[in-house]
C-alpha cells in the first residue's frame, strides 16, 4: 500500500474519493494508508484548539463538549445533519455568537494558545483577523471595486488599483469583472458575488476564513468554482467550512468533523462531535457506525 500523504490528496486522489462517496459502503473499499492515519494525530500547527465546548442558547445547549483541533493552511469540512450545531460552532470560532443574543459559550476556545473569550481580546479584531463568508452572498449594494475598497480600508491600507487587482486575482474573480469595476454588485451572477464577498474578506487579510455553506446557493459550475478558489487559499490560509454536501466536504477538504443530534433521556437534543479525523479516513473508513451511516446516506 503507497503511503498517501497530506498534500497528494489535493489532485486526483481526492476527486476520485469524492466520487466514491456514498456510491462505495465504506468497508468495501481500499484501507486508508498510515501516513494518513498519522496526520490525523496533528503533526501540523494547531490555529484553533477548542476544549470541551458547549454553546446554548438561552440556556438550551445547542452543541455540547466539543474537543477538538483545527490545523493551519488547512481545509476542515464539519459536516453532519440539521440542527446537529454546525454553523453554531463555526460562529463561536470568530466570537460571532456574541452578536446572537442568549447565545452564551463554555470551554475553553484557543487561538493560537490564547483564549479567545479572554475579557482583554478585542472582538473587531478577532474578527478582523478570522473572517467569515455566508451562505448567501452578501455584497454592499455598492460597486465591485467598493467593496474591495471596504476590506482594505478596515485593514488600514491605501486603496490602490494594483491592490484592488492584486485582491480580486487571488479570488479568482479579476478576468470576469476587470473591465467592469465600477458597477453594482448585484449586476454580478450569484458564484461571482460569492467570490466578491471572499475577496473582500481577503483584502481585510485573515489568517484565517470560515464559510457557513458558501456554495449552498449556487449551481454547480459556480459552486466548482468557490472549490477551486479554496484549495488555492488553503496555500495561504487556515480555511474552516461548514457543508451539508458531502461530496463537496470529500473534494476539497483535509480534515473533516462528523456532528450528530445526540440526546438525554429528558429530551434535550443536541450536537456532538461524533468524529474527527483526516477526510480520507473518514469517508474511507470511519471508526463510528454513525458516521458510516451518514457518509453512505443511511441517514436521513
Ligand atoms: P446546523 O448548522 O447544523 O444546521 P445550527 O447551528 O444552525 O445547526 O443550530 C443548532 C441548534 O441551535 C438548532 O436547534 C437551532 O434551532 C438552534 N439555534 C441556532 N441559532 C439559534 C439562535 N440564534 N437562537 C436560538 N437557537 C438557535
Amino acid at each position: 500500500m503507497p503511503e498517501i500523504k497530506l498534500r497528494a490528496r489535493r489532485g486526483a486522489a481526492r476527486d476520485a474519493l469524492a466520487a466514491n462517496v456514498s456510491e462505495v459502503a465504506p468497508m468495501e473499499r481500499t484501507m486508508v494508508a498510515p501516513a494518513a492515519r498519522e496526520g490525523a494525530a496533528g503533526d501540523l500547527e494547531t490555529v484553533f484548539d477548542l476544549r470541551d465546548v458547549t454553546v446554548s442558547y438561552g440556556g438550551r445547549p445547542a452543541v455540547k463538549g466539543v474537543g477538538m483541533s483545527i490545523a493551519r493552511n488547512r481545509i476542515t469540512a464539519i459536516i453532519g445533519p440539521s440542527g446537529c450545531g454546525k454553523s453554531t460552532l463555526l460562529r463561536c470560532l470568530n466570537r460571532m455568537n456574541d452578536l446572537v443574543p442568549d447565545a452564551r459559550v463554555e470551554g475553553e476556545v484557543l487561538f493560537h494558545g490564547e483564549d479567545l473569550y479572554a475579557p482583554d481580546v478585542d472582538q473587531v479584531d478577532v474578527r478582523r483577523r478570522i473572517g467569515m463568508v455566508f451562505q448567501k452572498p452578501n455584497p454592499f449594494p455598492k460597486s465591485i471595486r467598493e467593496n474591495i475598497a471596504f476590506g482594505l480600508k478596515v485593514n488600514r491600507q491605501k486603496v490602490t488599483d494594483e491592490r484592488i487587482e492584486q485582491v480580486l486575482r487571488r479570488a479568482a474573480l479579476w478576468d470576469e469583472v476587470k473591465d467592469r469595476l465600477g458597477q453594482d454588485a448585484f449586476s454580478l451572477s450569484g458564484g461571482q458575488q460569492q467570490r466578491l464577498c471572499i475577496a473582500r474578506a481577503i483584502a481585510i487579510e485573515p489568517e484565517v476564513i470560515l464559510m457557513d455553506e458558501p456554495c449552498s446557493a449556487l449551481d454547480p459550475i459556480a459552486t466548482l468554482a468557490i472549490e477551486d478558489l479554496m484549495r488555492e487559499l488553503a496555500e495561504q490560509y487556515t480555511i474552516v467550512i461548514v457543508t451539508h454536501n458531502m461530496q463537496q466536504a470529500a473534494r476539497i477538504s483535509d480534515r473533516t468533523a462528523f456532528f450528530t443530534v445526540a440526546g438525554t433521556e429528558e429530551g434535550q437534543r443536541f450536537g456532538v462531535l461524533v468524529e474527527y479525523d483526516e477526510t480520507i479516513k473518514v469517508f474511507q473508513a470511519p471508526a463510528d457506525p454513525r458516521t458510516q451511516d451518514y457518509v453512505t446516506g443511511r441517514f436521513g
